[in-house]
């Protein structure tokens, strides 16, 4: 964007803290010094899951509180600019606990009604940013065929995988073919939905399947 145009925009809309929305001081960008020290950061193997099927899965943060209320004016309430903040986040936290290249970004993406509805496609937003800052090709591989039942709606475990068993279907075997993927989500909790889109890749050739989420649950 040309930065007389930004630095307009700046001052009719000045640049907030997706998390706690007070407003940046100079220099400062996505999030402010205080969310910086104090939402509820991860790190080492608090970061980590390996849900089945994914050989690894790394969140920034843990969903509660701050991050919670964000992500829903993200999701549900049009704020589509967050996916810039979040995909740089999450583009850190695989740099730091991913060891291996990944060859592709790819997304676990609404139905096609779902995204006709809300008018975007939040895994997709956050995984065109994390492509984007890694430098590596976003690819549109899953699709979901099934309309689920919102996961959170449901408690155990064993429902949620039954929830999202055969949800998804890999529309493009070759692109994954042979190819360490990097599958990003919004919010990690059971890890049925990753998995289960993980399957589907491994199943259509994928030979290894990564993940990231902006959050985990729990
Ligand atoms: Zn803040």
């Amino acid at each position: 964007m040309n930065r007389l145009w930004s630095a307009f925009l700046d001052l009719l809309f000045p640049p907030k803290c997706v998390f706690c929305r007070s407003l940046l001081p100079d220099g400062e960008r996505d999030l402010c010094p205080r969310c910086r020290r104090e939402l509820p950061w991860l790190s080492g193997s608090a970061a980590e899951q390996k849900p089945e099927f994914i050989a690894l899965a790394c969140s920034p943060l843990r969903y509660e509180e701050t991050v919670r209320t964000s992500f829903h004016r993200y999701k549900f309430y049009g704020q589509t600019s967050y996916a810039k903040a979040y995909g740089r986040l999450m583009a850190v936290c695989v740099r730091v606990h991913l060891d291996e290249p990944c060859d592709l970004v790819t997304w676990a993406p609404l139905s096609r009604r779902r995204k006709r509805e809300r008018g975007y496609d939040q895994a997709q937003l956050l995984a065109q940013v994390v492509a984007e800052e890694l430098g590596l090709p976003l690819c549109s591989t899953l699709e979901k065929v099934r309309d689920t039942a919102p996961q959170s709606g449901l408690e155990e475990n064993s429902a949620r995988r039954a929830n999202a068993l055969g949800a998804y279907r890999c529309t493009d075997p070759a692109a994954v073919q042979d190819k360490r993927v990097l599958l990003i989500d919004d919010v990690l909790t059971s890890g049925a939905t990753a998995s289960e889109c993980a399957r589907m890749l491994r199943t259509a050739g994928a030979k290894v399947v990564f993940c990231a989420t902006l959050a985990r649950a729990h």
